[in-house]
């Protein structure tokens, strides 16, 4: 506390990301990175950075990697807006799209950025209950709203909200913007970007975080049509007029024109993801079905802060949230198979104790 802070800065309740260790050797399972690292074709690009390059700023409107996203989406460039992060992108989506007289609605369990934004752009919002199975119901979004925000997956749970949902959603709130928040979406769902050009309202945000093995390059994308794309620059050149720097805008096209690299991660992670579902089941965790690079789970004879500390003992790092509804689950990313194996083996120590 400082009394130099303003109002604002005082009473904030800032997000807290996962741990990010610093020198032990931990397996490292709980922020949802991607095990096997981008394609060699992106290190190749980002070391071939020139000074020439370096020395100026970069492109504004990262036009080239615009172009690419709207290709591999099938929109047009004036359909893409692109920010350092899809954090930063949900920032500028709360300010310039989000904050109206009548509340935003978001899943009562579900990124825990979404509150913090809104505490930060004085956003007035409510939680919508998930269903006992940590389903998401579109039909209680019923509330008057000016926005609906849903991750799809969800987080924490993973869990897929069928298309033909959002298509209800988006009809029963046309007056609203309805985004949808796919930072998981390549590992098991299907995007709603080809929702967009029948739907004036529908702005759908991805990452290379995920899928694409990029979350230290911090590069997040919005699609929809261009009057949502224009409100969000709109806020980026009152904020950053250069969010993208260049190694991030080369590194990134080098990955998007790698399709094969993409898959075959994906695929693998997909592959470990049901594996763990099985061992989980068979160690007696109970687990919600998951089209994310995670798994939700708990155990009904051991607490779940228990299984954590212990696991943190063990060198294995998950993530905990200490939250109603979900304080007997963890979060576990999916890493490669000898890490789950560890995993695997500590879970089974700990509950034979
Ligand atoms: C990881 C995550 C993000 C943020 O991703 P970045 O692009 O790395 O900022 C956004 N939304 C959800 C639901 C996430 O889990």
């Amino acid at each position: 506390m400082s009394r130099f802070w303003s109002d604002l800065a005082s009473q904030l309740t800032p997000y807290v990301p996962g741990e990010q260790p610093k020198a032990e050797r931990l397996v490292k399972l709980n922020t949802n990175e991607n095990p096997y690292g981008p394609s060699p074709a992106v290190l190749e690009a980002i070391a071939g950075t020139s000074a020439s390059e370096l020395k100026r700023y970069p492109d504004p409107d990262s036009s080239a990697l615009k172009a690419a996203f709207a290709e591999r989406e099938g929109l047009t460039p004036e359909q893409v807006f692109l920010g350092n992060g899809s954090d930063e992108v949900l920032a500028h989506t709360f300010q310039a799209l989000l904050k109206h007289d009548k509340p935003l609605l978001f899943p009562d369990i579900s990124y825990s950025f979404y509150p913090v934004w809104s505490e930060l752009y004085q956003v007035n919002y409510q939680p919508v209950p998930l269903r006992d199975d940590f389903t998401i119901d579109v039909d209680a979004y019923s509330a008057p709203n000016s926005g609906i925000l849903i991750p799809n997956p969800n987080a924490p749970t993973g869990v897929l909200l069928p298309r033909e949902d959002i298509v209800r959603l988006l009809g029963a709130h046309p007056e609203s913007v309805v985004v949808i928040d796919e930072a998981y979406i390549d590992f098991g769902g299907e995007s709603a970007t080809a929702l967009i050009a029948e739907h004036n309202n529908l702005l759908v945000i991805q990452t290379v975080s995920k899928s694409r093995s990029l979350a230290g390059m911090r590069v997040g994308a919005a699609f929809g049509q261009a009057p949502l794309i224009e409100g969000l620059v709109r806020v980026k050149d009152s904020f950053n007029s250069y969010p993208m720097d260049v190694v991030a805008q080369r590194a990134t096209l080098a990955s998007l024109a790698d399709e094969a690299w993409f898959r075959q991660c994906c695929d693998k992670v997909v592959a470990t993801r049901e594996r763990t579902d099985k061992v989980l089941r068979d160690l007696g965790f109970a687990v919600l079905p998951s089209a994310a690079n995670f798994i939700f789970a708990r155990h009904p004879g051991h607490d779940a802060a228990q299984i954590f500390a212990a696991l943190r003992e063990r060198g294995i790092v998950v993530r905990y949230f200490s939250k109603p509804r979900i304080d007997q689950f963890l979060r576990i990313s999916i890493g490669t198979d000898e890490e789950m194996d560890e995993l695997f083996a500590a879970l089974a120590e700990i509950l034979a104790m």
